[in-house]
């Protein structure tokens, strides 16, 4: 079951190579469960985390029901968080492309309200949002939920948490009593009962024990002194040279000075946390996005909802009190089959902890011997990436497509110099190789993007 490939499924061609090409070759457990339920328009519960496939589950779904030819809203993803509809939109945006002419946008708060009524005008099959914009636009009958299909509550434990429960009821109301409801949710408290109760009509109820299939992260343990913890995490870095890191602390400060310890060792190390103002907070998931950086120190809070990509190792500077925290964390490396690394360093205070967390896994936790901690002055870990931020964004009509052509053409740099870009309101970001900045910047600063003289800057 867990290995079923998706041409078991109803889909279409189409959407079968659209899946192969994004490298889907079989379904995970979460999506083998409920896709099948899904597809024939049943209600579905279903206890799923990052990381288990659960928003291709969704999208799969609901995209087989639009019909392109009805331009009003058929399908409404509510999301807790700006940045988990974000990358729900990307990624039924990669499903969607087996379809032609499938329009999907997203009203998420913190952004300005008028462009989002222009393109619900224009019209929309898909919205992605948060709930209270989302509520703002129904208040304002700038939404219309009337021909709704599919509504899906993505990390519905976290809407609750956020005290959503009485804005997602008046969403509730306003969608058809014939809808397909999925309901998707890290944890199973009493108050999600009540909502599935209310809202979905005899859902199948999904549980996949462990989606991250344990055998495929590597998990091991190092006790360490407590005034060796800083030490043991540098030669933890230069032991197993990971490219994509995030590192776990308790609280903020520690993020902040683990990442100026880290950076004051050569590993380009950025701290993401709560007091982070939303552009710093976008400057750091760009430049971790587009590898610039490898290695994230956050906290639990502010890693939730990342849309972190093949992840190569977890580090817990500290180990959580509770293990599950400890299971979640860890689940996002060694994602869809690719093998992780999940170390942890603990202090003889803390082997309880340790215990608790073989005690939950079932399975012993190997503790092992710390890497030695003579280490090479000469270390360094830097991406392979850098970063150059621009001053024109969306507002200007800017597209990745002229950044590229601009960089490609007169700067005379390689395609494959050049990585990801992205285009935020006012300013865009785009990705070189370190040993094409210098020919970069040199054209940047004089030359132009879309007929346009820019400024630019290298991100540090
Ligand atoms: P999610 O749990 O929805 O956040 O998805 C976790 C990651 O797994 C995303 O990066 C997806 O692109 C990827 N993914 C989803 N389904 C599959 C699959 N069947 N095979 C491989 N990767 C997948």
């Amino acid at each position: 079951m867990a290995q079923a490939a998706f041409s078991s499924l109803s889909l279409s061609k189409a959407q079968l190579t659209n899946l192969s090409s994004l490298g889907y070759h079989k379904m995970t457990p979460t999506q083998a469960q409920s896709l099948p339920a899904i597809l024939q328009g049943k209600d579905v519960i279903a206890k799923a985390k990052t990381g288990s496939g659960k928003t291709a589950a969704f999208g799969l779904g609901l995209l087989n029901k639009i019909n392109p030819r009805f331009f009003g809203v058929q399908a409404l993803v509510l999301c807790p968080t700006r940045e988990l509809a974000d990358q729900v939109g990307k990624e039924i945006r990669r499903l969607a492309r087996a379809t032609s002419n499938i329009k999907l946008i997203l009203l998420c708060g913190g952004k300005p309200f008028g462009p989002q009524v222009g393109s619900l005008e224009h019209g929309a099959h898909i919205v992605v949002g948060t709930p209270g914009r989302i509520q703002d636009h129904l208040r304002k009958s700038t939404l219309k939920l009337d021909g709704l299909t599919t509504l899906v509550l993505d990390e519905a434990d976290r809407m609750l948490d956020m005290g959503f429960i009485d804005v997602m009821q008046e969403i509730f109301e306003q969608t058809p009593s014939s809808r397909q409801t999925l309901l998707f949710s890290a944890t199973y408290p009493d108050t999600i009962q009540h909502i599935s109760k209310r809202f979905q009509k005899k859902p199948l109820m999904v549980t996949v024990e462990s989606d991250h299939q344990p055998n495929v992260i590597e998990q091991l343990f190092y006790e360490v002194k407590k005034h060796q913890r800083n030490n043991s995490l540098l030669a933890l870095f230069e032991h197993y040279q990971p490219e994509s890191t995030v590192v776990f602390c308790h609280t903020k400060k520690q993020c902040d000075e683990v990442a100026v310890w880290l950076r004051e060792h050569q590993i380009e190390a950025l701290a993401i946390h709560g007091d982070l103002d939303q552009r710093e907070r976008d400057q750091v998931l760009v430049r971790f996005a587009n590898n610039s950086c490898s290695v994230l120190v956050a906290t639990d809070v502010a890693a939730r909802g990342l849309d972190i990509k093949a992840l190569q190792a977890v580090i817990n500077y500290e180990l959580p009190r509770d293990p599950e925290i400890y299971v979640h964390r860890i689940g996002r490396t060694g994602r869809a089959g690719e093998k992780g690394i999940a170390l942890s360093l603990f202090t003889e205070f803390e082997h309880v902890r340790v215990k608790a967390i073989g005690d939950y896994q079932k399975k012993p936790s190997i503790i092992d011997v710390p890497t030695s901690l003579d280490r090479d002055p000469g270390f360094s870990l830097q991406p392979q990436m850098v970063t150059i931020q621009l001053d024109v964004g969306r507002k200007n009509k800017v597209r990745p497509g002229d950044i590229l052509g601009a960089l490609t053409g007169d700067a005379g740099l390689m395609g494959s110099q050049i990585g990801k870009i992205d285009i935020f309101d006012m300013s865009s970001y785009v990705a070189v190789e370190r040993t094409a900045l210098r020919q970069a910047m040199n054209y940047l600063a004089q030359g132009k993007v879309k007929g346009r003289s820019i400024r630019a800057r290298k991100i540090r």
